[in-house]
């Protein structure tokens, strides 16, 4: 607990040299906005997010800066607003954070869902942590930079998209009719994550590239017939055997910028000492594999971001007990990398599974787009770098690329630099994000709102 005193004092003095007077002002705007949005049931589906669009209009509107509520479905509005600057610091910065939440379990909750009940210091409610947090605070350092008078030398838009926890249709249609309205240099973005260590220093991961989900389709086909006779082409038996295949293959290996830089910083933390031996061995095609398996023996999350990975989890197959069916299906949750084609890959699977009675096909569907991660070298990731080194004791900041993927990966497909901030801090080793009782430390979210708006004025001062 004095450790925490110390951390706390230590922000709240950095609040006040840096960033003025915000500090405190923005973390009660940033928190009554979140509640707001809280009790703004956006389950998604259906959605409901125009309730939100209509929300940050009001707010926004009553600042006297112009805004938008876009969009071809009026119950799923997204919304965009605009700071207008100079243009001598370089083209816009994006503020981006979805509005649609997951849906909730009630049972599994102890707390009413869309109530934003505040208890022992916790602000609770569907949406805390993924990503209202995030769009409460984006928010209220967009009015921060209108009200206080910052002089702008490039654009800040302010973007909340519907739909990203279903089929991310809120970007894909911004991008198809209204590009021009969020079109930025770079955008900050959720997907990022701060965290603590055992040696207690905050490891910040900003997030710059995202693993492609990917699902594939196994159909194991044979001949029809009575179960009281064994088939040596039974369709069950094939289907069975290439999921075996599969999901036991070791997947190969392949870095990217900033995966290496990750492991790299990683590795210099007391706790991963053991991993130091393995950097090497990694980047060489006959020692990668091995240790991988080393790696995944460790941290089965570090082992996922090295490869693309493969999660059967959903199984079709016959109709009656007595009957073999002609043809058994099996779906797999393929995380690809984004350095692999989507190509590459089915025909991998394919000679892993080595049998012609299963085909081997990607589903149907959209498909999130394949991209490289996010420069390293912008002003934003410096600044970004630079506030949270200096927000923290013991601070280590590494790029990342996360197992699940965001809106952010159809931007950088456009040429967008996007970033997932670390703004708040990880509560606990779980994440609620999903879960049940999300909430998110009203400390952490006054903190937060600082951190973006030290980030925010770094790059458009
Ligand atoms: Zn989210």
């Amino acid at each position: 607990m004095i450790h925490m005193c110390f951390r706390v004092c230590i922000f709240l003095f950095a609040s006040v040299a840096c960033f003025g007077q915000q500090g405190p002002a923005l973390g009660e705007s940033t928190r009554k906005y979140l509640s707001d949005l809280i009790r703004l049931d956006t389950s998604n589906p259906p959605g409901n997010e125009t309730r939100v669009a209509m929300y940050l209009k009001q707010v926004v509107e009553a600042q006297g800066i112009a805004c938008e509520v876009l969009g071809d479905d009026p119950k799923r509005l997204n919304f965009v607003a605009r700071l207008k600057g100079t243009g001598e610091g370089g083209r816009p910065l994006l503020m981006m954070a979805h509005s649609d939440v997951v849906p909730v379990d009630r049972k599994q909750w102890t707390v009413e869902p869309f109530a934003a009940l505040v208890k022992d210091g916790y602000m609770y409610g569907r949406g805390a942590t993924d990503t209202k947090s995030l769009l409460a605070a984006e928010l209220a350092v967009f009015l921060e930079l209108k009200r206080s008078g910052v002089k702008l030398k490039r654009d800040v838009i302010f973007l909340s998209e519907a739909d990203e926890e279903a089929g991310s249709l809120g970007i894909q249609w911004l991008i198809k009719n209204a590009y021009a309205k969020i079109d930025a240099e770079f955008a900050i973005n959720e997907g990022g994550s701060a965290a603590d260590t055992t040696s207690q220093t905050r490891v910040f991961q900003i997030q710059t590239s995202e693993k492609i989900p990917t699902r594939v389709v196994l159909t194991g086909r044979g001949t029809a017939g009575h179960g009281s006779l064994p088939r040596a082409d039974n369709a069950v038996v094939h289907l069975a055997r290439a999921i075996t295949r599969l999901a036991e293959a070791d997947q190969p290996v392949r870095l990217n910028t900033t995966t290496r830089r990750y492991l790299n910083e990683f590795a210099k933390l007391p706790e991963y000492q053991w991993l130091q031996p393995q950097l090497a061995k990694l980047e060489s095609e006959t020692t990668s594999q091995a240790a991988a398996n080393q790696i995944r023996e460790h941290e089965t999350e570090m082992d996922a971001i090295l490869r693309t990975t493969v999660s059967p989890t959903m199984l079709a197959a016959g109709m009656k007990i007595n009957v073999i069916p002609n043809s058994a299906e099996a779906q797999v949750d393929v995380r690809r990398l984004p350095n692999e084609t989507q190509q590459e890959v089915i025909a991998r699977f394919r000679r892993i599974i080595n049998d012609p009675a299963v085909d081997v096909m990607p589903a149907a569907g959209q498909e999130m787009p394949a991209t490289e991660p996010s420069s390293l070298t912008t002003v934003l990731y410096k600044t970004m770098e630079k506030t949270f080194l200096a927000s923290s004791k013991k601070p280590v900041v590494v790029p990342f690329m996360s197992r699940g993927a965001t809106d952010g990966s159809f931007l950088r497909q456009k040429g967008m630099a996007v970033y997932g901030a670390p703004v708040f801090v990880r509560d606990g080793r779980e994440s609620r994000s999903h879960g049940n009782d999300e909430r998110i430390e009203l400390e952490n979210l006054a903190r937060g709102a600082g951190l973006l708006w030290g980030i925010v004025t770094g790059v458009v001062r």
